[in-house]
């Protein structure tokens, strides 16, 4: 029996898995990591043609099933498992297995099924989002769909950088992560995924394809960090495009008159001026690591999705002239965007360029987002 909470669905369709299989473009020398291997068709053949498969999976009647198909196989005698969350629950999956020796790990527990060190199969067993996740040169993975965005954002920050990542995601998840500028789906997600890596879509796969079939269409998706990544700070650039995809149809012009759009950036001007006149001097080499700790942010956040299509009614009252100080600062901001030509521009319409150029603009301006 499945469980339909844990987005459990099997691929029964041997030559989609194939085909999957063919276009992650595996080498002999990878180590693959493949999330939710469920029953272990695809991982099966992952093994086929990689050095070496971890597999991360929650569902420790899965753990076992897995056990079970590869017992009498090659793998079978280099089978390990990690243990993160509840212990016992994997020494019940694994009872019928002679562990040899127990070691401590981090926060995973490893369960060395025998002294062989070249395994070329390991389970990791629990939630991929708690878990620390080892080297790996390639991700392939059919997913539970719920977990889409906060895993992609955990992918993305997983240091050393991957080579690439081929993941089964729910059709409309897909098509986010894809979409260009001016495309229906172009949102937030789009254009954070596009500054971190490189995404294309690679295969349509209809609901029949899974056992039981899920209620919608999915989408096979290369992801390939990029290398090296924009040198901006991340949690600058979220900003930025946070306020600019709340309202993704309204003009710029329109979104930075907001006076909750206003105070938040008069409040963090304020803030820095204040820090730069105490800590006069202090260096601003931590750009590239601000970049890479923040991406935590995202995944805890689940506006990431959301998207209201901008035809809501305007909820904030511009803002009037009443605080000269305020005004000044109002000028300051739409002077900022007459400057690179934005104020009558969409973020529906706008690339990653043209946002990275805004974003540098009001940087230049002592402007900032986070
Ligand atoms: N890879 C198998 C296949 O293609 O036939 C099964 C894919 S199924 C869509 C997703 C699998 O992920 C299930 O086995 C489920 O138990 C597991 N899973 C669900 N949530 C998980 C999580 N947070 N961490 C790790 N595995 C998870």
């Amino acid at each position: 029996s499945f469980h339909k909470s844990k987005g459990q669905h099997i691929l029964k369709n041997p030559l989609l898995v194939d085909t999957i299989v063919q276009k992650s473009g595996i080498k002999s020398t990878d180590v693959i990591l493949e999330i939710g291997p469920g029953t272990g068709n695809l991982t099966k053949k992952l093994l086929e043609v990689g050095k070496m498969v971890i597999a991360v999976e929650l569902d420790p009647r899965m753990v076992l099933e897995l056990q079970r198909r590869f017992q009498g196989t090659p793998f079978s005698n280099r089978l390990k498992i990690f243990v993160t969350g509840q212990f016992e629950d994997a020494m019940y999956a694994w009872s019928s297995v002679k562990e040899r020796r127990i070691q401590k790990e981090s926060r995973c527990r490893l369960i060395e099924v025998n002294g062989v060190h070249d395994f070329v199969v390991c389970v990791i067993q629990g939630d991929v989002l708690k878990c620390d996740l080892p080297y790996f040169d390639i991700c392939v993975a059919n997913i539970p769909y719920q977990i889409s965005s906060p895993l992609t954002f955990k992918l993305l920050s997983h240091r050393p950088a991957f080579r690439c990542a081929v993941i089964m995601f729910q059709r409309e998840f897909a098509m986010r992560l894809v979409a260009q500028p001016g495309d229906n789906l172009y949102c937030r997600l789009s254009v954070n995924t596009q500054l971190l890596a490189r995404v294309s879509h690679l295969l349509k796969v209809g609901k029949n394809n899974f056992r039981p079939p899920p209620k919608v269409d999915s989408s096979v998706v290369r992801i390939e960090p990029r290398k090296p990544l924009p040198p901006v700070s991340f949690k600058e650039w979220d900003g930025l495009i946070r306020l600019c995809f709340n309202r993704k149809n309204k003009t710029l012009g329109s979104i930075f008159r907001q006076k909750s759009v206003l105070s938040l950036l008069e409040k963090n001007y304020k803030t820095l001026q204040a820090l730069q006149l105490s800590q006069k001097g202090l260096s601003e080499n931590t750009e590239m690591e601000t970049y890479v700790s923040v991406l935590g942010d995202t995944i805890e956040d689940p506006s990431m999705e959301i998207d209201n299509g901008g035809d809501d009614e305007e909820m904030e009252v511009e803002d009037g002239d009443a605080a000269g100080e305020r005004s000044d600062f109002k000028e300051k901001v739409l002077g900022v965007l007459k400057q690179g030509d934005f104020e009558e521009k969409r973020s529906s319409k706008l690339t990653q360029v043209d946002f990275l150029y805004l974003l540098s603009l009001f940087n230049k301006a002592g402007i900032h987002f986070s």
